[in-house]
């Protein structure tokens, strides 16, 4: 509590706020709002325009959204179905009767039961199937319990516990404590760059206000709803300048930083050839020089290794690994699913398995026992290489002597968690690799502290993959076709969308399609591969798939990386356009692996010239990473999806990347000013304060 007034200020917890019991505070902090000001960062979902207040009759006439000043009565409801109940009842005032149905809530009956209640009704007038005009679920606001709900009203989106009248009761409290809230941008900076304080944009996004002038109101009611309002643009920036800040920060500590390098011999060269049994391509020499260059200097290396799926940043991570493990000193490969983790130990196993270095496997799902074995095996330096999961930068973990971190799809992990990694050891050196490919200025942002290096050539003899779009109807001879080609020697994927939450959730969505598929595709060996399998099980349908023994994978997105089995020629994708382009792509790069000509079949229910079909044309059209990457900015998909699972990782609430290019650049801007003023490490406390971005795991 602010011991001046008595009242909750933005740093307390939120039980201080009248109202939040214990109870309800630990279900809060179960979704992450554990301060005032978390609450207060809790933006209303969407904004109704209730400007004008219309008669009865008046609604008769216009239909559409309306809101109305009555009396409103219900009559007992009826149960219809076993998951159906109706309700009907009617809006009254002076000028006419308007008749209302309500679907599915039976209190309604009671509560404006009798004489009714006066009331402030809002929703859509609409035609019933008989033709009558009706209002259907409106919001009803009794007119004694609450303020006048007119003007632009504010509609919040279910806050964990709490929803309703209840969230706004909260809300109301917790936005006494705006006052108090400290702006972390000097107000002559704000002026500068022509962005509002903090404290009034929390407050006019609570309270918006509402304009006289019909134009300004429905200018207002619009810009509130996309997100583009001045104040929702205040929030992002400040989301962007934090992470702007972090990602100064690191690099202007890694500069200062001294590193041992790590000396290369000159028969490592020879040593390599010996391993690896193909030829580097071009691109992939070149950047094993990069590395190895930056491997040799005294400042750690932070370098991002970018390259298309496909195109073999593994075995530039493996030489360089290499190199650190023969100078004597350990290194860890983290990657983002367990999947892709056990297959990167086999990868590296196999490659370095004669060189004598001892290289465990590190993930949540092994025997206590085993992590134990292999925990002691790299606090005491027998252990070499630790590959693993984010299980690697668990307090537990301790290395005798980090000399080199990999982080393999690193857009899946935050600045924070790669961060974690890099700190068991002393200034160990950091390579980072992706395959998304971000458009220049963003990477500025997202990988500022970090070196580029790219591999833009594919290795010899691939085929690019042929891609269509197809209609649900046209399953029959998808499958057939599968069956022709799995005649021929090849395998198949079929995948299933994610469903974000939960992976139970996923896997029982897989289960439900799994009858079907063993139907259309009786007579052929499926396996069906998804994150809640264990581990055993998981690697078994993954070994039984890479030998051939099973000829189609059912999947979830888990495949997405780290299986690489070339004689998969076949990839089906359903409900593709639940799926960002970009993942559709690194999807697309399990197959076309192999000698055999490949195929993608995307298949949608999405009608043409929808714009979800356009969307998925861009993948039928170019197999070029970075065009697609841009499509999908440009697109923003059913992009939710999208937008959170590419850029998830930093952990953004307010800002995106795309629609808030301007913002990116100032920020980094603004981060590098206050660098150079030594204001850095004030702003960057500042800010994240309010906003927890780069800290956020995306799920795999
Ligand atoms: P990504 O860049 O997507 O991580 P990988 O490292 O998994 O790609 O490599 C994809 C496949 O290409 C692997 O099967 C790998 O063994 C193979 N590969 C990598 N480099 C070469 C090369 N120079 N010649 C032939 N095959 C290669
Ligand atoms: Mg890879």
């Amino acid at each position: 509590m602010s011991a001046r007034s008595g009242r909750p200020g933005p740093q307390d917890p939120v039980d201080t706020v009248a109202g939040i019991g214990p109870k309800t505070a630990a279900a809060l902090a179960a979704v992450g709002v554990r301060r005032v000001t978390d609450l207060l960062l809790h933006l209303p979902r969407r904004y109704d325009d209730r400007g004008e207040v219309l008669t009865v009759a008046e609604a008769l006439r216009t239909g559409g959204q309306v809101l109305l000043r009555g009396r409103v009565t219900a009559t007992a409801g009826r149960r219809v179905r076993r998951r159906l109940h109706i309700a009907d009842g009617t809006v009254v005032d002076g000028s006419g009767s308007l008749a209302v149905r309500w679907f599915n809530q039976p209190w309604v009956a009671e509560r404006y039961a009798g004489d009714g209640v006066e009331a402030w009704v809002y929703g859509a007038v609409g035609r019933s199937r008989h033709g009558r005009l009706q209002l259907v679920n409106p919001d009803v606001e009794p007119v004694e319990a609450e303020q006048r709900r007119d003007g632009i009203v504010p509609v919040y989106g279910r806050l964990g516990p709490l929803a309703g009248r209840r969230l706004r009761t909260v809300m109301a409290r917790a936005l006494e404590a705006l006052e108090l809230l400290e702006d972390p941008l000097p107000e002559e900076l704000r002026n500068e760059l022509g962005l509002p304080g903090l404290v009034a944009s929390l407050g006019a996004l609570h309270h918006p206000g509402s304009p006289a002038d019909l134009q300004d109101r429905r200018r207002r009611v619009a810009a509130l709803n996309d997100r583009e309002s001045p104040e929702h643009r205040r929030l992002a920036f400040d989301e962007l300048l934090a992470l702007a800040a972090v990602v100064a920060d690191l690099r202007a500590r890694r500069r200062a930083q001294a590193a041992d390098p790590i000396p290369v011999r000159g028969s490592f060269a020879d040593t390599c050839r010996t391993l690896l049994p193909f030829e580097l391509t071009a691109a992939q020499r070149r950047v094993v020089g990069e590395v190895l260059a930056d491997l040799g200097r005294d400042r750690p290396m932070a370098r991002l290794l970018q390259g298309d799926v496909g195109s073999g940043k593994t075995v530039v991570a493996v030489l360089a690994i290499l190199a650190v493990l023969e100078s004597g000193r350990q290194a860890a490969l983290m990657a983002p699913t367990e999947l892709l983790a056990e297959q990167l130990h086999r990868t590296v196993g196999a490659l370095l398995g004669t060189t004598g270095h001892r290289i465990a496997l590190l993930t949540g799902s092994l025997p206590a026992s085993d992590a134990d074995a292999v925990r002691a095996g790299l606090a005491g330096g027998s252990v070499g290489l630790a590959v693993g999961t984010h299980a690697l930068f668990q307090e537990a973990v301790s290395f005798a002597d980090l000399g080199l971190v990999v982080i393999d799809e690193q857009h899946r992990f935050g600045v924070a968690q790669r961060q974690r990694l890099v700190d068991k050891g002393a200034a160990p050196h950091l390579l980072v690799m992706t395959a998304t490919p971000i458009p220049r200025s963003l990477a500025l942002t997202v990988y500022g502290d970090l070196e580029l290096s790219v591999v833009d050539e594919l290795p010899p003899g691939r085929h690019p993959v042929r891609t269509e779009v197809r209609d649900p109807s046209a399953r029959p001879r998808i499958w057939s076709f599968l069956r022709s080609e799995i005649a021929a020697g090849g395998q198949a994927y079929v995948v299933y969308p994610l469903i974000e939450g939960s992976e139970s959730v996923e896997a029982a969505a897989l289960e439900a399609h799994e009858a079907d598929l063993r139907e259309a595709l009786g007579g052929l060996e499926i396996g069906v591969l998804h994150g809640r399998l264990g581990r055993e099980r998981r690697e078994e349908v993954a070994e039984r798939f890479r030998r051939g023994e099973l000829e189609v994978l059912m999947a979830t997105t888990v495949i997405e990386v780290g299986v690489d089995v070339p004689a998969a020629s076949v990839m089906v994708v359903e409900s593709a356009e639940r799926f960002g382009l970009s993942q559709l792509h690194q999807l697309r790069g399990r197959v076309g692996r192999g000698t055999r000509p490949s195929w993608c079949i995307l298949v949608t229910g999405e009608a043409p010239g929808t714009d979800a079909e356009a969307r998925l044309g861009v993948l039928a059209r170019t197999g070029d990473g970075f065009e697609i990457a841009e499509a999908d900015l440009r697109h923003r998909g059913p992009g939710e999806l999208t937008g959170r699972r590419q850029w998830g990782a930093l952990g953004f609430r307010f800002a995106d990347l795309h629609r808030h290019r301007d913002l990116v650049a100032l920020s980094r801007k603004v981060a590098r000013q206050a660098a150079d003023s030594g204001r850095l490490a004030d702003l960057q406390n500042a800010l994240l304060a309010l906003h927890a971005v780069g800290d956020e795991f995306s799920i795999g």
